[in-house]
């Protein structure tokens, strides 16, 4: 049976994002909605999540004595981490201490939090299908590994990095060079680590947002979304659609491959399972273990949106995962370097039919950054994607 306190007195549940940017946010306003004390934490002040919930604090997360204190300090029965860079073995000693409990598990953090962990899980223990892939920790073993067994063309990730940082295509010999100084400098750490993939020729990627919730027979059942479409620039998102059609052999073997890596992850939840697709045959490529930004269409396709589907699923609460009309998002960067940006044209954005948007909030704006998205719903997947990405390009922010 799942019982949740009032706010703010002894009894409230209380739930710690780790990790407070736009996908954070929505699941904060979704906790909060339940009626569920929240507790936002992120690197910097005033970061989305810490606009929203009741308690914002401000910690480097990937230290962990400073994450140590703060979950012992806060006590919440849950800790759901929103993004990678975080002090996992302290999140796995605070789960066998039973001082708290990790969404969706502390181990499924700690395989997730680099490339290495859960892309040597799929594929060597789980034996999913999955680009070939060596790891390399320099330019040397880069080179000899393209030479013995990847070739070309190939993908160069910094095993610590998200968003296309550091990532690069080699398409032959006199490319290598340039893309392991690129992975060098694109890392989120000190690391010298590197993935190379072979380059899959897909026809489509898909988002498969798969949740682990608990059922009226109190079992854990895995349900999913229908699958989303997306178009990636230099490894970042820029647009998104639900559904994406699929022949039905390739979605029953998405849904085998994600129903696999979840299962094995554990935990309750939603998950962000990123697969390749051609024709019928399907790759797996990587899992978040927390909503995914190519989700944030679901918060105009469905009925609960994949931020709410985290909620209920990580409360015990049951979820409903059906599609209510399809739709698109489109991202809206910042397009300047600047603090404390304006957006002129959000009135104009709005006058595209069935549209919506949701500003971030970030304090500080970079040229690259995701300072919002637009939303659309329609008929078809075609016009809410014109749609949202019309919106998109009417919202202008500007430095003052
Ligand atoms: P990732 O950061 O691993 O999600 O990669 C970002 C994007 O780069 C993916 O969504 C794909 O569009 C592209 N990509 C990554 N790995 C490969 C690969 N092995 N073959 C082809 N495209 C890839």
């Amino acid at each position: 049976m799942t019982t949740i306190g009032t706010p703010l007195s002894p009894r409230a549940t209380k739930v710690m994002l780790l990790g407070s940017g736009e996908l954070g946010r929505e699941v904060l306003i979704a906790l909060q909605r339940l009626g569920v004390e929240t507790i936002a934490v992120d690197r910097y002040e005033n970061a989305p999540g810490h606009q929203v919930a009741h308690h914002a604090r401000t910690i480097a997360m990937s230290d962990p004595d400073q994450l140590r204190a703060l979950i012992e300090a806060e006590r919440p029965d849950l800790v759901v981490p929103e993004i990678e860079a975080i002090a996992t073995p302290v999140l796995e000693a605070l789960e066998a201490e039973g001082v708290t409990t990790v969404i969706p598990t502390a181990r499924a953090t700690r395989l997730t939090m680099d490339r290495e962990g859960i892309r040597r899980l799929a594929a060597e223990t789980l034996g999913v299908p999955t680009s070939p892939y060596r790891f390399c920790d320099s330019l040397a073993e880069l080179q000899a590994a393209i030479d013995d067994e990847i070739g070309y063309p190939c993908v160069v990730k910094p095993v610590m990095s998200s968003s296309g940082k550091g990532q690069s295509k080699i398409n032959g010999p006199d490319e290598v060079a340039a893309a392991w100084e690129y992975a060098m400098a694109g890392g989120r750490v000190s690391h010298t680590r590197i993935i190379v993939e072979g380059f899959v020729d897909f026809d489509y990627e898909i988002t498969l947002l798969t949740v682990r919730a608990r059922g009226a027979d109190g079992e854990i059942a895995t349900q999913f979304c229908e699958p989303i479409g997306h178009r990636q620039v230099g490894g970042d998102y820029v647009e998104s659609w639900q559904p994406h059609p699929m022949p039905a052999t390739a979605l029953e073997r998405a849904q085998e491959i994600a129903g696999a890596v979840t299962g094995n992850l554990g935990g309750q939840g939603i998950f962000g399972v990123e697969l390749f697709v051609k024709g019928d045959q399907v790759w797996f490529s990587e899992v978040s273990p927390r909503p995914h930004d190519t989700g944030m269409v679901t918060m105009v396709t469905q009925w609960q949106n994949e931020f709410e589907l985290h909620a209920r699923a990580i409360l015990g609460l049951p979820v409903d995962t059906t599609l209510r009309a399809p739709g698109a998002s489109a991202v809206i960067y910042g397009g300047v370097d600047a603090t404390g940006v304006v957006f002129d044209g959000v009135d104009a954005a709005l006058q595209v039919p069935h549209t919506d948007i949701r500003l971030f909030g970030k304090p500080e704006s970079f040229v690259k950054r995701r300072m919002g998205v637009a939303l659309a719903f329609d008929d078809d997947v075609q016009t809410a994607r014109r749609n949202a990405a019309e919106a998109a390009s009417r919202v202008k922010p500007r430095a003052v």
